[in-house]
């Protein structure tokens, strides 16, 4: 069964959204981290943020931003700390309303062991989970999220206003040959979208996952309008969602991604998928590859 996979641009901008009104104005009691491996900074140390306020939570591409403001002072960058979190495929926050009662946690359930815990000054806060063995959940305290290196190194991002079509042309143009799935979800290119919003952004654009991203101008139009399309209804239904519901809204509205087997929406063949590496795609042939199955041999050589 596929998860809703990674959280991408959607579902981490909703997240942002919903979080930013929990959390806005508290006082951070304490910030306590359980899986050690997923602090990547010793420096400034997670007890600072402690006694802190929360001035906002926001995004930058996937990656969650809280920014904290010591308590008695104005939200100034001088002194202000970020929480940032990249959540990975099972990991998931989760708001808690009451002051956590460590025994009273069950075991063995599906939302996984806690990788850090955030405690208001009221007892609610945050969960951060991560389920399964592969830990890839990543957590940094910092000065300034461009401190974080995921986040120095993102590309535009696709919902800004200045991403323009003109903008997205000059990306596909310095891609050149590379193919477009790739292009789509490499986090330095455009930040947000991953594996589900690619595939899903390809088959609204009916282009094939292996094409080129270097394409005419009419393409890019196609392109462009398919991701702004995707991305802002795939939003517009995550906006106003509880954290809680986010992962199911977008796995129940995907068209092609984790429906390999499914029928087509539009044409009503049957979605396939390609096994790279760890991951899968999903795509329509009829839509997207002129009736042609894709190789998965050929994928996994050229889609690194
Ligand atoms: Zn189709």
């Amino acid at each position: 069964m596929q998860t809703g996979g990674v959280p991408e641009l959607p579902e981490v901008h909703a997240l942002a959204a919903d979080l930013d009104g929990r959390l806005r104005g508290h006082v951070v009691d304490r910030l306590d981290i359980t899986a050690f491996a997923a602090l990547k900074t010793f420096d400034p140390p997670v007890t600072a943020v402690h006694g802190m306020t929360v001035a906002r939570v926001g995004r930058h591409g996937k990656f969650l931003d809280l920014t904290l403001a010591p308590a008695a002072s104005a939200d100034d960058a001088e002194t202000a700390l970020h929480v940032i979190i990249h959540l990975a495929r099972a990991g998931w926050i989760r708001w808690r309303d009451a002051a956590p009662i460590p025994t009273a946690r069950p075991r063995g359930r599906s939302t996984g062991p806690l990788a850090a815990r955030l405690v208001l000054d009221d007892g609610s806060g945050l969960d951060i989970t991560e389920a399964g063995t592969k830990k890839s959940l990543a957590i940094w305290v910092a000065h300034d999220p461009i401190d974080v290196p995921g986040i120095a190194r993102l590309g535009p991002d696709p919902l800004a206003p200045e991403f323009t079509e003109e903008v997205l042309a000059g990306i596909l143009a310095a891609a050149g040959r590379s193919q477009l799935k790739g292009v789509l979800r490499s986090q330095s290119r455009i930040a947000g979208i991953g594996n589900a919003y690619s595939d899903e952004i390809l088959w609204a654009a009916k282009m094939s996952p292996f094409k080129p991203a270097d394409m005419p101008p009419d393409d890019v139009h196609l392109l462009y309008e398919a991701m702004q399309r995707t991305l802002r209804e795939a939003l517009a239904r995550a906006d106003g969602l509880k954290a809680s519901e986010l992962k199911a809204e977008k796995k129940s509205n995907l068209a092609v991604h984790g429906r390999f087997g499914e029928a087509c929406p539009r044409c009503d063949d049957t979605i396939r998928q390609v096994i790279y590496a760890d991951s899968t795609f999903q795509y329509c042939p009829t839509c997207q590859t002129g009736g042609k199955p894709l190789a998965d041999r050929v994928l996994s050589r050229l889609l690194k």
